[in-house]
């Protein structure tokens, strides 16, 4: 059968289970897995690798010092798999069900958790699930930390990303149900300025003032910023300095957020920002500045995901849109692999890390059908070009 009236078959099948999917993401949502508490996660993961089993998935949990289990699984046909990234654990802690339990009211499903991103992972299950035979060659990675850091297993992310053709990242949809094809990296300065103390009152030109000289490094972040143009962001969210009034201040210090859209960007501010001289004569300043997360680049592979993707919703009579995000995943780690990354196949909904926290019910088998079609169509151009 031509691959997209198949799409429009599953798309259908999806549709008649989706009162399956609210009921397996509210069992999902009921068992809370905050980052920090590793007992809870390890158990939120049993829970998903019963429903995982149930559904004819042969997943495992895997332990990794530091961290909670992840949870893996190999299943379909082909040699290179497409991974299917996700992760269990959620900002919320124990106890947020108490206060908001998991509600269906209309036409969404409210509950701690449930945008982002378990309902990311149910709508991986059901995509693959109803491929059945069909289904080409995925790999489930549910990751544990996402939400603080995921240094404990990024070497084991980033090897298993290697060997993939594709990574399909179930994060949330931006909300109205546009996936997202960038994001910027982040890295971070740090300027510290020291001066000399002084009586403010008897003597002040004797001191030597470290918020003069860290103010005046603000402004030329700033400067440097606007020079740029090209998406990079240095936002000052912290500054520290001085003792009391009187005192002109020996000391005084910012930390600085760093985005950029291109690694090749990220490295050149660094490296402008590293070679600041102190603005006043007897000043010092010393400047830290480091990448700790890569973007992911809309590259040539990217595009071509998305143009995949927009054929399944086209075809189902839908428009695909993209965004450029500065919000950082581990998308972003697997972005930095060489591997085509596409992020936000999770549900459409809104209110990640907020009260009102929902899923647009509607949007599970939708998107369902968006990623069983693309992982159709994935495998047809790669078998293609092999
Ligand atoms: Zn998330």
């Amino acid at each position: 059968m031509d691959v997209i009236l198949q799409i429009k078959e599953i798309a259908k099948r999806l549709d008649a289970r989706q009162g399956e999917m609210v009921h397996l993401l509210t069992r999902l949502v009921e068992m809370e897995s905050p980052s920090d508490d590793f007992t809870s996660v390890n158990a939120f993961a049993e829970v998903l690798l019963r429903e995982m089993r149930q559904l004819g998935f042969d997943a495992i949990r895997r332990a990794v010092p530091r961290s909670p289990d992840l949870v893996e699984c190999y299943h379909g046909r082909g040699n290179k798999s497409v991974m299917l990234l996700g992760h269990m654990d959620t900002v919320w802690p124990i106890g947020t069900l108490l206060k908001r339990p998991v509600r269906v009211d209309g036409d969404r499903l409210y509950g701690p958790g449930c945008f982002d991103m378990k309902a990311g992972i149910v709508v991986a299950l059901y995509a693959a699930h109803v491929l059945g035979e069909r289904c080409p060659r995925i790999h489930f990675f549910m990751t544990s930390q996402e939400e603080v850091s995921g240094e404990p297993y990024r070497a084991i992310l980033e090897e298993r990303a290697r060997k993939a053709s594709a990574v399909i990242c179930l994060e949330p949809a931006w909300p109205g149900g546009a996936v997202k094809t960038e994001r910027k990296g982040a890295g971070h300065i740090k300027m510290t300025a020291h001066g000399r103390s002084a009586h403010a009152g008897s003597e002040p030109e004797r001191g030597v003032n470290a918020i003069v000289e860290i103010a005046n490094q603000v402004i030329r972040l700033r400067e440097l910023q606007r020079e740029l143009k090209n998406g990079v962001t240095m936002v000052t969210g912290l500054i520290r300095g001085g003792t009391r009034r009187n005192v002109v201040p020996d000391f005084a210090e910012i930390d600085v957020d760093l985005r950029f859209k291109r690694m090749i960007d990220g490295e050149d501010t660094v490296r402008r920002v590293k070679a600041f001289k102190p603005f006043l004569p007897e000043a010092t300043l010393d400047v830290e500045a480091g990448i700790s997360v890569p973007p992911l680049e809309r590259s040539s592979g990217v595009q071509t995901l998305f143009a995949l993707a927009s054929r399944v919703e086209e075809a189902l009579g839908r428009k695909l849109r993209e965004v450029s995000t500065g919000g950082v995943s581990e998308a972003n780690y697997v972005a930095a692999c060489g591997v085509p990354v596409i992020d936000g196949f999770g549900a459409d909904g809104d209110g990640a890390h907020a009260e009102n926290e929902h899923v647009l019910l509607a949007s599970l088998p939708q998107r369902a059908a968006l990623l069983a079609g693309t992982l159709l169509l994935q495998a047809q151009e790669h078998s293609k070009s092999i």
